[in-house]
């Protein structure tokens, strides 16, 4: 007898369960297994999660969305990085780019050979040989072109959207392929008695649904994999301690920027993500050192126009479960962990999240070492991202109030004291596995935050440094070029995928 899941249950219809939906939809043959999914209009979203990585390009490939009607439907606007300001010092800003600074040279990345022109030059601005960065500082956008040797082929972007539109779309999607949507709410579970498997889960109207395989993706409470199964949570609060936000949408005053902003507050940050008809602003913040009425107050102030939706206030604890799949229930999204909002990632793990499930698909007997390298996986992955987080904070030399004293004299994870140092000494940088950031990302943030490495690595000093000097001309120059020759972000907005 065939022991292939015959019914997938997902619980929780925000992006996460929609995300699912539509992937699964797509993955599985249709009519080889049902897959439904149960929602409460009256319990809602979390409402927010709207900007995104790189990517989430690769999702839409995978789902064959047509890109111009995704980003209509959708509100969106083009996204070439993240800005910060104010994190290493007061008064200092850097974006976080997705594309490349200058080239790699004698089979070494760039920042070394920057790092030894700048010490001979010390007004070389390494953000002079990165195209994405001089393009969202001058608010210009396109895609990449085929024009193999230049820094306009590998412009690498993500997006700026509206999450309710985000969750609707992916629901369109889903529903055209076959998923079944039940409205509900869920308030009883039942489990086998010998195995602890769910088995149904009961609706307030009476209704019971069932399935083999349960996707939990209830948001914080984590209804199947926390209230029922107890997998458990590794609490990452004393690493990464903001806890709360408040979030609320304002009028858009201009063009929209092709970034993110990330201002660092006394307390935690904000963040302002511009779509094409509005602005998402939010105050991300530690309640231990500001209270609510204060962080509202201070995102108010510094809003660039009036706001045009309530103020949405929100609790979580950055950490992730224990056990992310346990039994027969598979938790995504925010049911299965929660990091800050600071790099945007949550949406791209609910993405990796599915591909691992698709990779390591069950069947009705959940082999144990299956479930036990999906989850190991999963943990590898969120530790990464959370180092990653950390050295925002960790590499500071702000100390003007308690918050930022801590987290600049917190203790962190070692993996990221050895890459701190590793950098800080020779200016090497690496990638572990697959991880998300890469060696540009840590570059970025290290540099951006004021890190100088004592030296960099010896190759560099072998090309003569009149060759150097040519070259970084050269780059920078054809940077310029580049830059001159792409459309605002507006102009491409309009000529391709404006929002109605
Ligand atoms: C402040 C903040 C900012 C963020 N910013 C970003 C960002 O910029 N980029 C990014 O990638 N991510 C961001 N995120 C994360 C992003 O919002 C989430 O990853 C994403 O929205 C997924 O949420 P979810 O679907 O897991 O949960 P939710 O949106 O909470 O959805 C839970 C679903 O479960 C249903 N449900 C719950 N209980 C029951 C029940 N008993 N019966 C029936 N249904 C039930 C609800 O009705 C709902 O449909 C942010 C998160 C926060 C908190």
């Amino acid at each position: 007898m065939s022991r292939a899941i015959r019914k997938i249950t997902i619980l929780g219809g925000g992006t996460a369960g929609w995300m699912v939906a539509a992937a699964l939809s797509r993955l599985i043959p249709q009519g080889s297994m049902e897959i439904e999914l149960v929602e409460s209009e009256s319990i809602g979203t979390v409402g927010v999660g709207e900007a995104t990585i790189p990517h989430i390009t690769y999702f839409n490939r995978l789902l064959g969305l047509d890109e111009d009607e995704f980003v209509r439907k959708t509100n969106a606007t083009f996204k070439l990085g993240i800005e910060f300001v104010n994190w290493g010092r007061l008064g200092e800003r850097y974006i976080h780019p997705f594309g490349d600074y200058g080239v790699s040279m004698e089979g070494l990345r760039f920042h070394h050979f920057y790092h030894r022109y700048a010490s001979a030059k010390n007004d070389a601005d390494v953000d002079d040989y990165c195209l994405p960065i001089l393009a969202a500082r001058a608010g210009k956008f396109q895609r990449p072109t085929n024009t193999p040797n230049s820094p306009l082929s590998s412009i690498t972007y993500a997006f700026q959207f509206d999450a309710s539109l985000y969750a609707r779309f992916m629901r369109e999607f889903a529903e055209a392929r076959g998923v079944v949507r039940t409205e509900g709410r869920v308030t009883d579970v039942t489990l086998d008695a010998e195995s602890g498997h769910v088995r149904t889960l009961t609706l307030e109207s009476g209704q019971t649904i069932d399935g083999d395989l349960f996707i939990d993706c209830s948001g914080f409470r984590g209804l199947l994999i926390e209230q029922n199964l107890e997998a458990g949570y590794q609490d990452w609060s004393h690493w990464l301690p903001v806890n709360r936000a408040v979030a609320r949408a304002s009028k858009s005053t201009g063009e929209p920027l092709p970034y993110t902003r990330a201002t660092a507050k006394s307390a935690g940050w904000q963040w302002r993500i511009p779509l094409q008809s509005r602005v998402g602003n939010g105050h991300v913040y530690c309640s231990d050192f500001i209270s609510d009425d204060d962080a509202l107050a201070s995102l108010n102030a510094d809003l660039d126009a009036d706001p045009i939706s309530e103020p949405n206030f929100l609790r979580f604890k950055t950490g992730v479960r224990r056990e992310p799949w346990k039994k027969n229930v598979v938790s995504l999204g925010l049911a299965a962990g929660f990091l800050e909002p600071l790099e945007s990632t949550s949406i791209h793990l609910i993405q990796t999240a599915v591909a691992r499930l698709m990779a390591h698909f069950p069947n009705r007997d959940f082999i144990p070492s299956n479930t036990d390298f999906y989850n190991r996986k999963t943990l590898e992955e969120y530790e990464q991202v959370r180092d990653f987080l950390i050295l925002h904070y960790k590499a500071t030399t702000r100390d003007d109030t308690p918050f930022w004293r801590y987290v600049r004299d917190m203790a962190v994870p070692d993996t990221l004291t050895e890459r701190m140092r590793q950098y800080s000494e020779t200016a090497h940088l690496y990638r572990e596995d697959n991880e998300v950031f890469g060696e540009t990302s840590w570059f970025a943030v290290m540099h951006g935050q004021g890190m100088r490495p004592k030296t960099y690595h010896p190759i560099a000093d072998t090309l003569p440094g009149e060759v150097l000097s040519q070259r970084m001309e050269q780059i920078g120059a054809v940077n310029r070029r580049c830059l001159d020759a792409m459309p605002t972000h507006q102009g491409f907005i309009d000529r391709f995928c404006k929002a109605g």
